[in-house]
């Protein structure tokens, strides 16, 4: 019998980046699974965001390759554009689109019927339990309601990836944790593969199903959250660790 072979969601070759003579990305490799939710982990500046950057398509790699189920999305010379990726994205600064009401923020990128887009569009409100501001606009909601809308319409289009970077800074300390935990909950129901970029070894430890620890523009280590934490791979990855709350 012959066994099928799964690739990775996302396989992430030999990335090297440099800005202006400096070193940023040094052979950064790794590759997530489908349905799983991914850290990349480290210290401000070590160059995580870099690195989903390149993964979304809007800088490029010096060297290395990417490739989404198996299938290659850039390498040094090839190049699929970002928005024929499927993959999502969700910056700290998630700005919604302040003229066009919930419901168009959501359905905004959607491709089908108008019935298809409003179906879609019910479902994922209904998930972060805003179903009841569909015709509301932005600015009547609060941050953390904000942020879920945001969420919705990066999930709307199912993504192959969605790429977080620091989705949780902008939000009010007291609300975070709670939003993390909902967050988690729909990315699981979603099943969405996620790369989730935090400097928080709280968040990582929180949220992650395996955390990617990066220290200068490197991955030094990755494994399990509890691993990792009782684990460190050295004296620099403890100290990291070691001020979670
Ligand atoms: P992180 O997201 O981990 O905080 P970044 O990937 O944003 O780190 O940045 C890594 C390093 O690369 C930083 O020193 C940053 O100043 C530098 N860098 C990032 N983007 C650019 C750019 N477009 N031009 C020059 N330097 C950059
Ligand atoms: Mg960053």
């Amino acid at each position: 019998m012959t066994q099928t072979h799964v690739p990775p969601r996302l396989q992430v070759e030999g990335l090297m980046r440099s800005f202006g003579g400096r070193q940023v990305l040094d052979d950064v490799s790794f590759s997530i699974p489908a349905g799983q939710v991914t850290c990349l982990l480290g210290p401000s500046g070590c160059g995580k965001s870099t690195t989903l950057r390149i993964i979304a398509g809007v800088d490029m790699q010096d060297r290395g390759r990417i490739l989404v189920d198996g299938a290659l999305v850039c390498d040094t010379v090839f190049r699929v554009p970002p928005e024929r990726r499927a993959i999502g994205l969700m910056f700290q600064d998630f700005a919604l689109f302040p003229h066009l009401s919930v419901a168009e923020n959501v359905a905004f990128g959607l491709a089908g019927s108008k019935a298809e887009k409003r179906a879609r569009v019910s479902e994922l409100l209904d998930r972060v339990h805003l179903a009841r501001h569909i015709d509301s606009m932005p600015h009547a909601l609060s941050g953390g309601e904000q942020q879920r809308v945001a969420l919705a319409r990066a999930l709307a289009p199912r993504p192959r990836i969605l790429l977080m970077d620091e989705p949780f800074s902008g939000l009010d300390e007291r609300l975070r944790d709670d939003i993390r935990d909902e967050t988690l909950a729909l990315l699981k129901e979603e099943g969405t593969a996620v790369l989730l970029v935090t400097h928080e070894p709280h968040e990582a430890m929180r949220m992650a199903d395996e955390i990617l620890l990066m220290r200068d523009g490197r991955i030094v280590q990755r494994g399990a959250p509890y691993n990792l934490y009782n684990a460190p791979v050295d004296r620099k990855a403890a100290a990291f660790f070691s001020d979670i709350n």
